[in-house]
């Protein structure tokens, strides 16, 4: 990850988010890895000051340390398999059963697949009556 922001940008982006915060535009989140109800915002990109993920204090620490290892490329992922951009509202993280790691999933893929399976549920309980 290149690093091209100055203290100061960051600094005013920080400000901007506590305030965003502090007015309700930003609601604070649990730990999108662990779950944790304690957390800090973290910003991937300093130029988006309301574009923040959440994570708790270990977890963001680990985030900082982890940014000069690669991702997997699961995990770098913009799109989905169908080409919905893996942002804002249609991303979605799972986490799995042992709390690490979690999916990142396309909300419009699962609310379709959601749909498909209720329809054939529907259509099941129809020829069984
Ligand atoms: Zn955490
Ligand atoms: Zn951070
Ligand atoms: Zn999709």
């Amino acid at each position: 990850m290149t690093d091209t922001f100055t203290a100061a940008q960051k600094m005013k982006t920080r400000w901007l988010c506590v305030s965003a915060i502090r007015s309700g535009k930003l609601s604070r989140r649990n730990c999108e890895k662990c779950g944790a109800d304690k957390t800090e915002a973290h910003h991937d990109d300093y130029s988006k000051p309301l574009d923040v993920r959440w994570l708790c204090k270990t977890c963001h620490g680990a985030v900082h340390r982890g940014q000069t290892k690669k991702t997997p490329a699961r995990h770098r992922r913009t799109h989905c398999a169908r080409g919905h951009a893996l942002m804002g509202h249609n991303l979605m993280t799972v986490r799995c059963g042992d709390g690490r790691s979690p999916k990142r999933k396309c909300r419009e893929c699962h609310n379709a697949a959601d749909r498909r399976g209720k329809q054939r549920r529907k259509s099941e309980s129809h020829t069984a009556a």
